[in-house]
Order: C-alpha cells, then sequence, then structure tokens
C-alpha cells in the first residue's frame, strides 16, 4: 500500500493507474476507521483493480461549534487496516494541502438541505461537497462508494453527479452495526456507559416503525409521532429531528410515495448520533 500525503503525488499515482487502463474504486473518508468504513473499502476491493481511500477530516464541513477539534484521530490504526484490507493507495493530505488557502469559493447545495442534517446543520453539506468534488477530481474514481447510514449524504452527492456530470458513478452500500443494532459510528467513543446502553433503543424503534410504515394504517405525521414518544425514554439524549421523507427526493411524503426515508439525529453529552431506515412500502 503507498500512503501519499500530497495532491502531486496523488496525481503521479493516478496517471500511472490510468495508463494501465486500471479501475478505481473510491472511499472517502474522515479515518477513525470501524467496520462502516471497512464494508465500503471492502465492497470497492471486490469490484475494482485499484482501492483508493482517503482520510481527511474535512474542516469546511463543521460549523463552529462541532467538534472538528475533538474529532476521533488515529492514523497510524487506520493505516494498518487499511493495508489488511487491501488498499492499494492512501491519501492522506493534511489541511494546508486540501485548503492552502481560505476556499475562494465553494459549492452551494440549494435542494434537499432544508431538511434532516442540512437544517440543523447549516453549510454542511457545502462543506461536504466541496471537498468531495475535489477528491473526486484528483482521484478519479470510476465508482465511489458511501454509507446509507448518512443517507442524505447519499441523495446529495448523487445529486451533485448528475448537477455537474461527473463520470464518477456513487455506490450506496448498507449500514453496519453493532450487535445491538447501534449503528457504527466514529463518534460512538465519545459516548459514556450508560448513554452506550440505551443508545440502541433508536434502531430499535426505527424497527418499529419500519412495520408501522409497511402495515400503512398510520399517517406520516403519525408516524413520527410515535418514533418521537418512543425515543422520549432516551434518558442521556436530545432530539435533534425525527423526520420521514420521499427517498432520494427528501420531500414531503403523500400516499402514493412508495420508497421513504425515517431518520433521526439525537444529541448525547459529547455525540451527536444519527440514524435512518429506507422502507420500501409494497414488498
Ligand atoms: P465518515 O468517516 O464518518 O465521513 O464516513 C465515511 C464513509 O463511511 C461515509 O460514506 C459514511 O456514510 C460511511 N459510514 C459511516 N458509518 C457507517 C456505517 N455504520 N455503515 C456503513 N457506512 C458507514
Amino acid at each position: 500500500m503507498r500512503v501519499v500525503k500530497t495532491i502531486n503525488a496523488l496525481r503521479e499515482e493516478i496517471t500511472a493507474v490510468k495508463r494501465k487502463q486500471q479501475s478505481i474504486g473510491f472511499v472517502p473518508t474522515m479515518g477513525y476507521l470501524h467496520e462502516g468504513h471497512m464494508s465500503l473499502i471492502e465492497e470497492a476491493r471486490r469490484q475494482h483493480d485499484i482501492v483508493v481511500l482517503s482520510i481527511f477530516v474535512n474542516p469546511l464541513q463543521f460549523g463552529p461549534n462541532e467538534d472538528l477539534e475533538r474529532y476521533p484521530r488515529d492514523f497510524v490504526r487506520d493505516e494498518n487496516i487499511a493495508k489488511e484490507l487491501g488498499v492499494d493507495l492512501l491519501f492522506y493530505p493534511d489541511t494546508k494541502e486540501m485548503y492552502p488557502a481560505d476556499p475562494s469559493m465553494t459549492i452551494h447545495v440549494t435542494e434537499g438541505v432544508n431538511v434532516l442534517c442540512g437544517k440543523s446543520r447549516p453549510g454542511h453539506f457545502d462543506g461536504v461537497t466541496t471537498v468531495v468534488m475535489k477528491l473526486f477530481m484528483l482521484v478519479q474514481p470510476d465508482q465511489a462508494y458511501f454509507g446509507q447510514k448518512d443517507a442524505q449524504q447519499v441523495a446529495i452527492i448523487t445529486n451533485m453527479v448528475d448537477m455537474f456530470n461527473i463520470p464518477v458513478e456513487v455506490i450506496p452500500c448498507p449500514t453496519v452495526r453493532e450487535e445491538d443494532g447501534l449503528a457504527k459510528s466514529s463518534r460512538n467513543v465519545y459516548l459514556t456507559d450508560e448513554e452506550r446502553q440505551e443508545a440502541p433503543l433508536i434502531y430499535q424503534v426505527l424497527t418499529q416503525a419500519r412495520s408501522l410504515i409497511k402495515e400503512g394504517e398510520l399517517s406520516p405525521n403519525e408516524i413520527v409521532q410515535f418514533v418521537k414518544k418512543e425515543l422520549n425514554s432516551l434518558q442521556h439524549a436530545e432530539m435533534d429531528y425525527v423526520e420521514l421523507l420521499t427517498y432520494p427526493k427528501l420531500m414531503p411524503v403523500t400516499e402514493k410515495d412508495k420508497t421513504i426515508l425515517l431518520a433521526v439525529a439525537y444529541t448525547f453529552k459529547h455525540a451527536r448520533l444519527i440514524d435512518n431506515i429506507i422502507v420500501s412500502k409494497g414488498e
């Protein structure tokens, strides 16, 4: 596995790969790798000649009062995991390399951001799309792998690829969970023991709601109320949002919509957790 920290070195590697007409699968991450990231890497490994992994904690996607400084990092551990999973090229730039100066332009997302995390984290998806666009330009992958845990991110990046005619295929991958159902997240390490004990309730309630949505007896609003009521028993977390939307358009749900996203965000003392399910009605 080659580790490259500069854009010049990355370009050289990519040029060599392209010359050999090898296909590239790309997994962009912020590091502190867990089984969720690993599943994306494994999928890319199955599909492509060359797997490129990036690790970059992107300041542009953090708000002023968010956890940029304390976001967990462990490069040596990540490097070993990447090596074991057969990553060919690990891109690990520092902030100066990605943003030598304050960015003079960024992508501004106007659709699909007035809901969910876009609403509670203003500017977040402008930061995400800007860095992903830069990474796509540098890595020039055939396919890029993203976790469905960040469903809004998948929807917005898919839109970006369509909007700018980027020749990259976005591959959504299923959410990987702990045995008790809690979605794997780099931020789970910040849960206290008590918080960790009650956090699996989030997915339990989403699973109950899945049945209710499929049964089709309750209105969208009643489903949302059900989830809020059940999750009200979280002692250590505050609700950020519970929303039911069409997927991937992220619009209000009507009777005839078949693919529905139920997404939640809850803030614990030092970790804001998100989770979601996508329900296909009539299957
Ligand atoms: P992050 O490092 O949190 O920016 O995540 C990098 C990629 O891993 C994103 O595409 C995430 O959606 C994905 N990811 C994070 N957690 C999980 C998970 N539990 N299951 C599947 N993919 C995940």
